[in-house]
């Protein structure tokens, strides 16, 4: 990648080589010197920079400060859920006794840190409402394959071997879809209605004896409640189904809704969003699994349970590690992400469950200020009271020439992250935006003004917003180039 912006001056460090500049002094020799091995097994040059050691810190610190992120910058990325993320749940994880102990160890010797697995186990299961857990699986979207393979293990052992449909409404993510097909089943588009809630009678045609069950988000992706859930999860079950949640909107319902009383067998949750923990560039993250007691024997290994029987001459509990009798087996290696859990665990236990269920209000609370103050400007393609989020259509902007990536790109500009672009799929040049509870009203206001300039530039100076961004790095980029012809090397320039 040609990076610009003035600080870095555009050089890549390879071109701000000097020969013989250094930016280490090696130590003295302490050991006896070797002869080099033979020529054959040396490679030739290297083109390795040479620059000195300020010039290293410059340049990666630089390039550090290029991208945006929730430590400088408002991030309203829909259905992503990036809030704060508190530095004491770094701090927490950094402990000795956490960072430094090794998957392998003996079990006897990290007691510790077993049994912070096993409460998060535990607080995890009192916040779905559903009494089993496994936390072993790296991400939503590898909860949602353990999830399907959980709910296939399950038809199987009951030897409802014709169930091959999985039914998933049109406004899901696409890993949705992508989980099913990847654990053999056939995605079956469940339409929403005019509301956007799942269209019952459609429901009611698809459920039969050849249905898996439904994947269902809730919130949905729309950012709204589906008010028929309890009826979904009611005619899913009648036909001997399972209704998985895909729980990355939790975010609306911390504290307040249990998904479990609602009817969901099983849900996954995305700790790096609803529970604050970093998302990484695409991981590290953590996507637990909470399942009913008919499905805690198919769980994905290892889940760490508690023996209270006390040893001899000693007065703790035991936690051990355990395969669940008809686990789907392991999905990772080791036991999760585990940097990631104790940082999640540390969030729950700073919050408690007042502070927990302050999330929820705040965060639904953020996104209906928004939609009640862009809603003149703004399409609202379902426009009723949203939950954590609120879903745009860029329509009118698009019928002056200005598309809801233009004005996406423009926020960059104004120094906000893009909300999510073009999904959900059902709605026209989507705008989707998560406010998230950690926002001041400030910086929500300022946010709301930028998206009314936004659009009075679209209509006063349209090609502004359509050549957007200016003040970036890197301006408009081919993205289309940029996926199919990637510049990842370094190529010498004579
Ligand atoms: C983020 C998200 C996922 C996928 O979760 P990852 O942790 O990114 O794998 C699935 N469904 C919805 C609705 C999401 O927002």
């Amino acid at each position: 990648m040609q990076t610009g912006g003035s600080r870095s001056t555009g050089k890549l460090l390879m071109d701000r080589s000097s020969p013989g500049r250094m930016g280490v002094v090696p130590p003295p020799l302490d050991v006896p010197a070797q002869e080099m091995p033979d020529q054959a097994l040396l490679r030739g040059n290297l083109d390795l920079p040479e620059v000195s050691e300020p010039e290293v810190v410059q340049y990666f610190t630089n390039l550090s400060q290029q991208n945006f992120s929730i430590d400088t910058q408002f991030y309203p990325l829909g259905s992503c859920t990036m809030k704060y993320n508190p530095k004491i749940n770094d701090e927490v994880s950094f402990l000795p006794g956490f960072a430094g102990i090794h998957p392998r160890q003996p079990v006897e010797t990290c007691q510790g840190a077993l049994e912070v697995l096993y409460r998060l186990q535990e607080f995890l299961a009192r916040i779905s409402g559903m009494p089993a857990v496994s936390l072993a699986t790296l991400a939503g979207a590898q909860g949602e394959l353990a999830g399907v393979l959980m709910m296939r293990a399950y038809h199987q052992s009951r030897g409802d071997a014709g169930r091959t449909k999985m039914a998933i409404p049109d406004s899901a993510h696409g890993t949705n879809p992508s989980s099913a097909s990847m654990a053999g089943f056939d995605v079956v588009t469940l339409p929403s209605d005019r509301a956007g809630n799942v269209d019952l009678e459609a429901l009611h045609e698809l459920a039969g004896p050849d249905m898996v069950g439904v994947m269902i988000t809730l919130p949905s992706t729309l950012g709204i409640f589906d008010a028929n859930i309890v009826e979904v999860c009611r005619v899913v079950h009648e036909a001997g189904g399972l209704v998985y949640g895909d729980g990355a909107n939790m975010n609306a319902l911390l504290g307040r809704v249990k998904l479990g009383d609602l009817g969901f067998d099983l849900i996954h949750s995305n700790l790096h969003k609803t529970f604050s923990t970093p998302h990484g560039g695409g991981g590290p993250g953590a996507g637990p699994v909470c399942c009913s007691r008919a499905l805690a024997p198919f769980l994905a290994a290892p889940i760490v349970t508690k023996d209270a029987k006390k040893k001899a001459g000693d007065d703790a509990p035991e936690y051990r590690l355990a395969q669940p009798e008809q686990s789907i087996g392991k999905i990772s290696g080791f036991h999760g992400n585990f940097g990631v859990l104790v940082r999640a665990y540390t969030y729950i236990r700073t919050l408690g469950e007042s502070g927990l269920k302050s999330i929820s209000s705040n965060a639904v609370l953020n996104a209906n200020y928004l939609m009640e103050a862009l809603r003149d400007i703004y399409l609202l393609p379902y426009d009723r009271r949203c939950m954590h989020e609120v879903v745009f259509s860029a329509d009118l902007q698009k019928e002056r020439g200005v598309s809801g990536l233009d004005v996406a790109k423009r926020l960059l500009d104004y120094g906000y992250h893009a909300p999510t672009m073009y999904f959900p799929l059902i709605v026209h040049e989507a705008l989707m935006i998560e406010p998230t509870e950690s926002e001041t009203r400030e910086t929500l206001d300022a946010f709301i003004q930028a998206l009314r300039d936004i659009d009075r530039e679209s209509q006063e100076n349209p090609d502004l917003v359509r050549q957007a961004p200016h003040t970036t790095p890197v301006s408009r980029l081919d993205e289309a180039a940029a996926a199919r012809r990637p510049d990842l090397r370094w190529t010498k320039r004579e």
